[in-house]
């Protein structure tokens, strides 16, 4: 098959055009003709190098939507032909995660796209009825590539928020693929939305996604004084941490005492200097969120296809061009999800 290759870790042009072999499905699984892949942050951090359990060389992406072109002897649900969207991680179904519904932390089954198992900016990818839905007509082929991560990602912070409505949050890095979709979906659970940015040419875009307020992180961050004038002095009920190191010392400061940060991203892999007797006197709670579920998806397909968010897709670009999308978005020249299409998929 076709596929965009990482040998080597590096610079966006270590993504290299290749004739990659065609992955074999188990008999529990199907083979699915991607039509588009998202590209994440975690690409990019994967590509440099962050990431150096993956084994290389990986196709990489795991913002996977196609359409199931052969199934093994074990698929009940699926058929040739039928439009699909995956979550990021195939799961083993047996272990205590898995039979929670936590397959997103599931460490024993076959494991992430792009990493374990190869992913989409290759033509083809393997999955499973664990982590596979039927798409509805209403999702075009060009948008269900964001639904899972981009959306789905927000959509399981949100729910490990737990967050009564009228709650407020905040949003780090509330332009991004993850950011924006969550400030819509937030809104969308009648939360007081804070966005926080770092350019204020987007916070026009920020507010029609339904940001009551937009704060700006300079250099340092520095926006909590904003956040407690905003509220009045107490701070946020919660923050959604998905910038995580540029933005992490002024969330903290921001959240009112008791409050929760759900911490979603790390834009600069590191460690964040923390101060414990902040979370002592203060009663904080961290909790750690990973990706989506299979039933987040279900969840994102459905308020998606009601027309409820409105993904936000800044760039359409044949997959080919993918070290041209990993630069653009290394530069923040978009606002939203870059989609790669295979090209049946455009000519389509
Ligand atoms: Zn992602
Ligand atoms: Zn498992």
């Amino acid at each position: 098959m076709k596929a965009i290759r990482l040998a080597a870790f590096g610079a966006p042009d270590a993504l290299q055009a290749v004739d990659s072999p065609t992955p074999e499905p188990r008999p529990d699984q199907m083979l699915v003709r991607v039509a588009g892949c998202g590209v994440c942050g975690h690409d990019l951090l994967n590509r440099a190098g962050h990431f150096p359990h993956t084994p290389l060389p990986c196709v990489m992406g795991h913002e996977v939507a196609g359409e199931v072109v052969e199934v093994g002897s074990l698929i009940t649900r699926f058929r040739v032909g039928d439009r699909v969207a995956m979550i990021q991680r195939i799961g083993c179904g047996t272990c205590i995660a898995c039979r929670n519904g936590q397959e997103n932390i599931c460490t024993s089954g076959p494991g992430f796209y792009g990493e374990q198992i190869s992913g989409g900016y290759g033509e083809y990818v393997v999955a499973s009825e664990m982590n596979t839905l039927h798409l509805p007509d209403a999702i075009p082929m060009d948008v269900a590539p964001v639904l899972s991560c981009a959306i789905g990602t927000g959509y399981h912070a949100l729910r490990r928020a737990a967050l009564p409505i009228g709650s407020s949050v905040l949003i780090t890095g509330a332009s991004g693929g993850v950011g924006i979709h969550a400030v819509q979906l937030a809104t969308l659970a009648g939360l007081e939305v804070i966005g926080v940015t770092t350019s204020p040419a987007k916070a026009a875009e920020l507010k029609t996604a339904g940001a009551h307020h937009v704060v700006f992180a300079g250099e340092g961050g520095g926006f909590h004084k904003e956040v407690r004038d905003i509220t009045d002095g107490v701070g946020v009920d919660c923050v959604l941490e998905i910038a995580g190191t540029p933005t992490f010392p002024s969330s903290v400061r921001a959240l009112r005492a008791g409050g929760r940060m759900v911490v979603v991203g790390n834009v600069d892999p590191g460690n964040w200097p923390f101060n414990p007797a902040l979370s002592i006197l203060k009663e904080l709670e961290f909790i750690g969120s990973a990706h989506a579920t299979l039933n987040d998806l279900r969840k994102v397909i459905r308020i998606v296809a009601d027309g409820k968010v409105r993904p936000q897709i800044g760039r359409v670009m044949p997959v080919a061009q993918a070290a041209e999308a990993h630069r653009a978005m290394e530069a923040k020249e978009i606002t939203g999800r870059v989609v790669l299409m295979h090209e049946h998929a455009m000519a389509a």
